[in-house]
């Protein structure tokens, strides 16, 4: 069995622009830079996952809103921390036709200052809380690093959940909640394996207590932060006068919580992980075409009976709920048929020729396994349904395998060089991830080319040795931090 990482750490940047042009997710041609055309492939994919997340943010309680794109530049400029961090990235709406309007409107990079000036109105009283509503949006944000279709575009999509609570205990329970939010839709809906991590004081969101994100490890070994939360304390509510009156009839501040998974990168995330040399490798339920029928012809057989039999099962698949199709690219040889299916990320084949119809049989190929296997077509169906529940499974259980296998616990500054040397992460013991551990921080940073402190894990707390001391500066530790470079 082919392994699914089996391509050199090196290949990995050439093969995200490959498998992005040659699968036909997204046209990098349009003509304003960081802006990327999203295609056919891709967006069916990324509208399943929206849906499948619209459905499980509802279940736990949030109520989807739609806002407005541009942002007052009043509203924007409100919260002093938030315009500093955000400002160099926005874009700015200034005119309508030839005339200048009033004030400029920012094209939302987030949209913390809209909901937050609305919630002003809707709440007033304990009894309009718990209030956790999202919206899907896209948002625009100039990032000045080199964009990459998908990871990094200047506008992307995502959902933005905005939620109010009585209490800090209630918003940093919310903080757990999304954790578990993200467990269940990037690992078990997506496969996507990742570390919820609570990040170093110096990284968080502009205007937050405390920012937390799920990371990844793609095959170059670096990670890629995928949905974050913030905890934003009374923040944005003192800044926008947003309160309510308690039991007691006492007026005060609710307190914050934002989580945004960007589905466009999340996508990004999860063809890094589940590709392999020959392609795309997708979650059953995420491929567009879940079975491809590929009739083998033969000049000197019948052909028509071998079309016959493909249309039938076609058909058969077709009222069983599956998304099929036959191959009908009757000018390429099959083994140029069977490489385009596999690079699309089809989970699975059905290979039918001449004489497969006098045996009784088709050929199955698996993309999970990188497997094939002759099927009576009597125990075809039973043997599909098999298949399609165990794929999704497999795939995880793999991306979960390789994860693991990055992740390297050290306690030495030399032996966390070498981890990040042979494309790894490393968990080490630093002194703090509070702004007292910055400069240590600072210093991995600059002497390892982009080495970057991560966070702490937020699921478990997760402690050094007992005499452990930072790797930098030598200071006792009680904290174990993972260690990076950053996609
Ligand atoms: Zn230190």
């Amino acid at each position: 069995m082919a392994s699914s990482k089996d391509f050199e750490i090196e290949e990995f940047n050439d093969w995200f622009n490959d498998i992005i042009f040659k699968a036909e997710l997204a046209d990098i041609r349009y003509n304003i830079k960081g802006f990327v055309v999203f295609r056919p492939w891709s967006v069916f994919s990324m509208s399943k996952m929206f849906r499948i997340y619209e459905d499980f943010l509802n279940e736990t309680g949030h109520q989807q809103v739609m806002m407005p794109t541009l942002i007052p530049e009043e509203n924007f400029l409100k919260e002093s921390e938030h315009v500093e961090g955000f400002s160099p990235e926005v874009f700015w709406v200034t005119k309508h036709g030839d005339e200048d309007f009033e004030q400029k409107y920012a094209l939302r990079p987030t949209s913390e200052t809209a909901f937050y000036f609305m919630f002003s109105y809707w709440v007033q009283s304990y009894k309009d809380l718990p209030l956790k509503t999202y919206q899907r949006a896209n948002v625009f944000r100039y990032d000045s690093k080199a964009t990459k279709p998908f990871i990094r575009g200047r506008e992307f999509y995502w959902f933005e959940a905005h939620n109010l609570f009585e209490t800090l205990e209630e918003a940093k329970e919310q903080v757990l909640e999304d954790m578990e939010i993200t467990e269940a839709m990037l690992h078990q809906e997506f496969a996507i394996p990742f570390l919820f991590f609570k990040r170093p004081q110096w990284d968080k969101f502009p205007g937050a207590i405390n920012t937390y994100a799920a990371d990844t490890i793609l095959p170059n070994g670096k990670m890629l932060q995928l949905p974050s939360t913030h905890l934003l304390g009374t923040k944005f509510t003192e800044t926008f006068n947003v309160k309510f009156k308690d039991k007691d009839e006492q007026l005060k501040f609710p307190f914050g919580t934002c989580y945004g998974p960007a589905i466009s990168r999340i996508y990004g995330g999860l063809i890094s992980v589940h590709g392999d040399k020959n392609g795309l490798r997708l979650p059953f339920d995420l491929a567009p075409t879940q079975v491809i029928i590929l009739p083998l012809y033969f000049s000197t057989a019948d052909n028509e009976k071998v079309e016959k039999l493909c249309l039938d099962i076609a058909e058969d698949l077709d009222k069983l709920g599956y998304r099929v199709r036959i191959d009908d690219q009757k000018e390429k040889t099959p083994k140029e048929r069977f490489s385009y299916s596999e690079m699309k990320g089809i989970p699975l084949r059905i290979e039918i020729g001449p004489k497969d119809i006098l045996e009784g049989v088709v050929t199955v190929y698996r993309r999970d396994l990188n497997t094939k296997e002759k099927i009576f077509i009597a125990d075809l169906y039973d043997d599909i349904k098999k298949i399609s529940q165990e794929f999704t499974d497999n795939l995880r259980e793999q991306a979960d395998e390789f994860f693991e296998s990055k992740i390297v616990t050290v306690y030495t500054y030399d032996d966390l060089k070498e981890v990040l040397d042979e494309n790894k992460v490393a968990r080490v013991p630093i002194c703090s991830i509070e702004m007292e551990g910055k400069a240590c921080a600072d210093e991995i940073k600059a002497d390892t080319k982009g080495g970057e402190v991560r966070g702490t894990r937020m699921d478990y707390e997760d402690l050094p040795n007992e005499d452990a001391i930072c790797i930098v500066c030598g200071k006792k530790s009680n904290c174990m931090a993972y260690v990076s470079k950053s996609y």
